[in-house]
């Protein structure tokens, strides 16, 4: 079934909340960073095989590796190229690492998101699932 791009937009934005796109309610965690296997309200399995949530990590790599590397650049450039990038480096390195782990869970509910989107969600019953 093909979305509009609102309704692409909007999917998204309930998997960054951390909801269930299917039926917007559901909560995708359980805990910290362990989540359901499959929705609480609506029964819908989050993830179809084992390696499927690397799409979420590799989101949540990339968003922060950009972020980290232009901002270092840039902080770099800001402050007149200086010859001690001590500072600058640590402080970058403290951003990724903490970014990586505040972005978790935001990631990995754009990854159900996508997967909605692109090949649907279903429960475990349905047939050719
Ligand atoms: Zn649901």
């Amino acid at each position: 079934m093909p979305y509009s791009t609102a309704e692409q937009v909007h999917k998204l934005l309930v998997g960054a909340r951390l909801r269930c796109p299917n039926c917007e309610q559901g909560r995708l965690f359980t805990g910290l960073f362990n989540m359901h296997a499959t929705c609480p309200v609506c029964g819908v399995r989050f993830e179809r095989a084992s390696g499927e949530s690397l799409g979420g990590m590799m989101v949540n790599l990339v968003v922060a590796e950009l972020l980290t590397v232009g901002g270092f650049f840039l902080s770099y450039f800001a402050l007149g190229s200086p010859l001690d990038m001590t500072p600058l480096i640590v402080f970058w390195l403290a951003f990724d690492v903490l970014f990586v782990l505040a972005f978790y869970r935001p990631a990995r509910g754009l990854w159900v998101a996508v997967t909605y989107l692109t090949s649907g969600l279903t429960k475990d019953d349905d047939p050719g699932s």
